[in-house]
């Protein structure tokens, strides 16, 4: 019997159900987009154990079966070496976290690389100093491969255990352990939902044939400074000729952040909420300016809400590497949509792929995104080019938040 009621428009791609079933009834697939989805392919096989149904995160978000726990502070936290910084998305909070859990002796530390090309799966590294290929954002799904079965014969075996990754991916992990365990730190993010690594993929060969050699590395965030502020949202490319290019608004990032190629059940995702699963969730401090005029998100700043006891115990513990500030909880709600709730869905993903009929992603993305010439746009466009202070003062001018 198919007890998996997830619809593949629901089926967030956790792969728990695949890992979990006894008689392997249940296959990864893929679709068109590379996203991947489960199917009860060989429904002969059951021996209706209901496991599969037990670890869906989305069947069981609103069960009973996961605690959902809101932290008490929302957290600046900026990591005190310059390098680490440049090297993460944000503040550079997950290599800090990794640290401390390093420190506290042997671990396995598992999170999201770039492999095979421009494939992004679950990994798992045994120190510290291996952590490079996790750090930064791929904003693309990642494939947990079998590493909920790994975290489970780690932790089994008294192994400490640090796991980051999607707020699905983290509930699911915890529905698959079925139990605590002391030595295991869980991490996620604020979540905005992860992109087609089909579309992904598409945009990167287009590049390569734009630019003439093919793109061989690519990194969604990258820190540039431009005239008088900063930005975190540069995209970097790097050719098989040797040359590098940086864009800023890179146009496979707008279009990601205005949802036209995100996973479908991204849009009723149950994580995308203040109450969280893991003891740790990491963000982007977006907004800072108008919390603490000292600060500036595009220089990096990571925001970190400490949801459980251990997860305080951690903040702690990241204290000596990290610049650290405490604010109200609701000092991060304004600049942080998805601690507040899904996005909706409009009909953005339909006019791009009618638009990506005919266009290059790039193309297909700025034509819909394309302002029309007014004084407003450019006015906000000579704005991104001011000093933080100015643009807050600014924005203050106008009654606005600063952004
Ligand atoms: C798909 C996605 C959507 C996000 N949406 C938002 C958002 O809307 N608002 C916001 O404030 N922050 C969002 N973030 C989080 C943000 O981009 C940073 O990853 C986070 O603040 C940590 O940054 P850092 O500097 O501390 O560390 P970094 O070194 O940048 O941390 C990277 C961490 O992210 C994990 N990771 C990277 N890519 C993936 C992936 N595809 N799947 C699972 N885990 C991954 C790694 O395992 C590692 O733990 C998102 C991240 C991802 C991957
Ligand atoms: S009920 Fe059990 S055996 Fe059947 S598909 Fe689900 S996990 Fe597999
Ligand atoms: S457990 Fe994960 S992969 Fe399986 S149906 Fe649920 S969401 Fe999809
Ligand atoms: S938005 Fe929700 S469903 Fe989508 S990847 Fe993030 S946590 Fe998973």
């Amino acid at each position: 019997m198919n007890y998996l009621k997830t619809t593949k428009d629901l089926c967030c791609g956790c792969m728990a159900c695949v890992q979990v079933c006894p008689n392997k009834c249940i296959d990864a697939l893929k679709d068109e987009n590379g996203l991947l989805y489960s199917k009860l392919v060989r429904p002969g096989n059951c021996i209706d154990c209901q496991m599969c149904a037990h670890v869906c995160p989305m069947l069981k978000a609103s069960s009973g079966s996961l605690k959902f726990l809101r932290a008490k502070n929302a957290v600046s936290a900026v990591n005190k070496n310059v390098e680490i910084v440049k090297g993460s998305s944000s503040g550079g909070a997950f290599s800090a976290i990794a640290k401390a859990v390093a420190k506290d002796g042997e671990c396995y530390i598992f999170g999201a690389a770039f492999s095979d090309g421009f494939n992004v799966r679950h990994i798992c590294v045994d120190g510290i100093e291996k952590i490079g290929p996790l750090m930064k954002s791929k904003y693309v799904q990642s494939d947990t491969g079998k590493s909920f079965a790994d975290v489970r014969n780690f932790l089994k075996e008294g192994r400490r255990v640090l796991f980051s990754g999607t707020p699905c991916q983290i509930a699911a992990l915890k529905l698959f352990l079925r139990r605590d365990y002391d030595k295991l730190l869980l991490v996620d993010f604020s979540c905005h939902g992860v992109a087609m690594p089909a579309v992904f993929k598409r945009y990167l060969d287009e590049m390569g044939k734009k630019y003439g050699s093919r793109v061989l590395q690519y990194s969604f965030r990258e820190k540039m400074r431009r005239f008088f502020s900063y930005s975190c949202v540069s995209s970097k490319f790097t050719f098989e000729n040797g040359k590098t290019l940086m864009i800023f608004k890179d146009p496979f990032f707008q279009g990601f952040v205005r949802a036209f190629y995100k996973m479908e059940a991204c849009h009723s995702c149950p994580y995308a909420r203040s109450e969280r699963v893991s003891d740790i969730t990491m963000a982007d401090f977006w907004g800072i300016e108008n919390v603490n005029p000292n600060q500036e998100a595009g220089k990096g700043v990571s925001l970190i809400l400490a949801n459980t006891d251990k997860g305080r115990e951690y903040l702690k513990k990241i204290s000596a590497d990290m610049d650290l500030h405490e604010y109200p909880f609701e000092c991060c709600l304004a600049g942080n949509g998805p601690l507040n709730g899904p996005l909706k869905r409009d009909g953005a993903k339909a006019r791009f792929f009618e638009a990506a009929r005919t266009m290059t992603v790039a193309d297909a993305v700025n034509s819909l995104i394309k302002r029309p010439h007014s004084l407003k746009s450019l006015v906000l466009k000579i704005m991104e080019y001011l000093p933080m202070r100015m643009r807050i003062f600014a924005f203050k001018v106008a009654g606005k938040q600063c952004r």
